[in-house]
């Protein structure tokens, strides 16, 4: 059963950043990651503050430089179908449409996705964990088979969006509002590593708010993709996952970015892979080559180690599918 809290749907993005700044209250866009961790306890709030009326956070549109604004509250359905991210992000297009269900697409917002809070069955379940304000992540000595591989210290939970690495990939830019104006973070430094706050997933401080990506004008002879496993073939989490943006220059390839996801707290970014790539053609050696980098650091935990081989695994068969065009 839901708790009790109090409710209001501000008309603009003022009166929500207020409504908001006393870092308690919280906001509801879809609903579809905030009602579960209020009705199981994972949070709690005195206020849900709902974002639906803020239509100014809605759609998708070019910008005059010829990139895309997607709106936070544009949902991931919307996202995943509209035919500029299509044609031109198709790493985005791809991960939208690998977001849980048909329902959750329809009624999840892409802001929504960004922020959602970690999948960690210790941290959604009945454990005062590190996270949680206690003193222990239980995924050390517990089941962490689909915990991280890189970047986990003291806490060891993956990132779960689908959206956040292809935007990393795609160099996007987020707009935040808050009590204090408003700023820009590249998509790559929104997620926190837990080393840096482990009680904390994103830059987002109190109040402040999601209400717009940007994507730059998408280069020529970019490619894009975005692929995840998943423990079954719909309705789940990336095991691991990819998004790689390559930019081609008589088949060269003169910029590369490898952004992996399910395996750290926040996108992550196989640099070692991305040298591999750069000023090299995708020839079957370069594409292993760079597929063997994507794992380097690699820290798996006592049941995870099967991430490894299959992250490998993974890019090299999206590297192979762009190589084919
Ligand atoms: C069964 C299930 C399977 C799922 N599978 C996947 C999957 O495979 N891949 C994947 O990526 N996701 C998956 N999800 C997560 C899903 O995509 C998110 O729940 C959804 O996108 C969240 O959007 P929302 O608008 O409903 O967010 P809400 O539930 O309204 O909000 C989520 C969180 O973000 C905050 N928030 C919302 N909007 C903003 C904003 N604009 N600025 C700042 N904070 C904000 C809220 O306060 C809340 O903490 C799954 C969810 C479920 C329930």
């Amino acid at each position: 059963m839901l708790p009790s809290f109090a409710y209001t749907r501000p008309a603009t993005l003022a009166e929500a950043v207020k409504a908001l700044a006393d870092g308690k209250s919280r906001a509801h866009a879809g609903g579809t990651d905030l009602l579960g961790c209020l009705r199981d306890r994972v949070l709690s709030t005195p206020t849900v503050v709902s974002l639906t009326g803020l239509t100014a956070l809605r759609g998708i549109e070019t910008t005059v430089d010829g990139g895309l604004r997607i709106g936070a509250l544009a949902t991931v359905e919307e996202v995943a179908g509209h035919e500029s991210v299509r044609r031109g992000y198709r790493a985005l297009a791809e991960a939208a449409a690998s977001v849980a269900s048909p329902q959750l697409r329809r009624q999840g917002t892409l802001g929504g996705n960004l922020c959602q809070k970690p999948r960690c069955w210790y941290y959604r379940g009945d454990f005062h964990c590190l996270r949680k304000g206690g003193d222990l992540c239980f995924a050390v000595a517990g089941d962490n088979r689909y915990h991280c591989l890189f970047g986990g210290e003291g806490c060891f939970y993956v990132h779960p969006s689908d959206a956040a690495p292809a935007l990393a990939a795609l160099g996007a830019t987020l707009r935040i509002a808050g009590p204090g104006g408003t700023r820009s973070v590249p998509a790559e430094a929104f997620c926190v590593l837990p080393k840096v706050d482990v009680h904390r997933e994103t830059v987002l401080e109190a109040g402040e708010l999601v209400t717009e990506v940007l994507l730059p004008p998408a280069a020529p002879g970019l490619r894009s993709t975005y692929r995840k496993v998943r423990p079954r073939a719909a309705w789940d989490f990336a095991l691991v996952g990819v998004a790689l943006a390559l930019r081609l220059e008589s088949a060269v390839v003169r910029e590369a970015r490898v952004v992996l996801s399910g395996v750290a707290a926040v996108p992550w970014r196989a640099k070692a892979a991305e040298a591999a790539l750069d000023g090299q053609r995708l020839s079957a050696g370069t594409i292993a080559r760079a597929a063997a980098a994507a794992a380097k650091g690699a820290e798996p935990l006592a049941a995870n180690g099967y991430k490894v081989p299959l992250l490998r695994g993974l890019v090299e068969e999206r590297l192979q599918a762009l190589a084919a065009g």
